[in-house]
């Protein structure tokens, strides 16, 4: 196995995962690139999993190979874990990323420091050419920021601050982020499970 079709057309995660899957010497192939429909998938579950699988299997369903899709997002303790499967359109139908960040930093004013807890959640669904399919999850833990730091990465990443850093992803290097990220650790999980696979 050394390629893979991915489900997403978000570039912040085409980027990460094409250098995540290089380190285990697998190329990545976008959807864009395979010329698949660019229609958006609806993401109609309630969890990470169930969104993950439905994007996997839509795209599964139009072409041959080897198929993977991530969802992802972010849970804040202060508000229930929310906006968690919302994350992308937490601030309504066609906000940016920077609409979801302005939102959340009002959610969360005057809430303190050491309550501003919150997660980045992974879930990766990969289908093969006969249908079996492996699910691996991973998650990063950390903080919400007071206000928007630095400019790397996508989403959230200017106000997550990663348990054990005082720098928000924003701030740090794309290379740390793709080492402890969730993303980083649901696809070290997904290798595992394939390796796995292989040896059966
Ligand atoms: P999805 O495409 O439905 O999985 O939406 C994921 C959303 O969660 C993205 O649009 C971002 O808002 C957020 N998100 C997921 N992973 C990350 C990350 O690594 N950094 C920042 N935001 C992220």
């Amino acid at each position: 196995m050394n390629k893979v079709i991915l489900a997403t057309q978000n570039k912040g995660k085409i980027d990460e995962m094409r250098e995540i899957f290089s380190k285990f010497g697998m190329d990545v192939v976008s959807r864009d690139e395979m010329g698949l429909p660019k229609d958006d998938i609806e993401e109609t579950g309630t969890t990470f999993e169930e969104n993950s699988y439905i994007k996997a299997s839509t795209i599964a369903k139009q072409c041959d190979g080897i198929v993977v899709a991530d969802d992802s997002g972010i849970a804040v303790d202060c508000i229930g874990g929310k906006p968690g499967v919302y994350s992308a359109r937490f601030a309504g139908e066609g906000c940016t990323p920077h609409d979801n960040n302005v939102k959340l930093l009002q959610l969360m004013d005057g809430i303190p420091a050491d309550e501003r807890g919150a997660k980045f959640v992974s879930v990766i669904t990969l289908i093969y050419p006969d249908g079996k399919k492996l699910v691996a999850r991973g998650e990063c833990e950390g903080s919400i920021a007071e206000e928007i730091r630095g400019d790397h990465g996508f989403g959230y990443d200017p106000l997550f601050i990663p348990k054990g850093y005082d720098k928000t992803f924003g701030e740090l290097s794309v290379e740390l982020k793709n080492k402890i990220s969730h993303r980083a650790k649901s696809l070290h999980k997904l290798e595992e499970l394939i390796r796995e696979q292989r040896d059966k």
